[in-house]
């Protein structure tokens, strides 16, 4: 299941922005995942339940956005949006295509937790 190493990155990049801002907890963090990525929604809730423990994401909320699929078609540069790998062009049929959004993963946005605990 490599979506528990995706969760595990994220937390490790999300502990080393805290520790720099000096922050005990994270209330926020939003996510944008691309509908095109290998990532399996329910794959990645159940890895995040389980990575984020006894890490500043402990008791944070996730927002995830999903960016929908485009591409261009290679046969007549005709650009669309893309429901899955491998969807023909709308226009002339064409298999081959290039992705240009919707296979990204990024952490969009961090909110930091700004109650002290002591
Ligand atoms: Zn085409």
């Amino acid at each position: 299941m490599h979506e528990l190493s995706i969760v595990l990155n994220i937390v490790e990049m999300v502990e080393k922005e805290a520790q720099k801002a000096g922050a005990q907890a994270i209330s926020v963090v939003e996510l944008d995942i691309g509908k095109l990525s290998t990532i399996e929604p329910a794959a990645f809730d159940f890895a995040w339940k389980h990575g984020i423990r006894d890490s500043v994401l402990e008791q944070s909320e996730l927002k995830i956005n999903y960016i929908s699929g485009k591409g261009r078609c290679n046969e007549c540069q005709h650009q669309f949006e893309i429901e899955a790998l491998y969807d023909p062009c709308p226009e002339c049929g064409s298999y081959f295509s290039t992705i240009t959004e919707g296979e990204e993963l990024r952490i969009k946005s961090i909110r930091i937790e700004e109650k002290l605990t002591t």
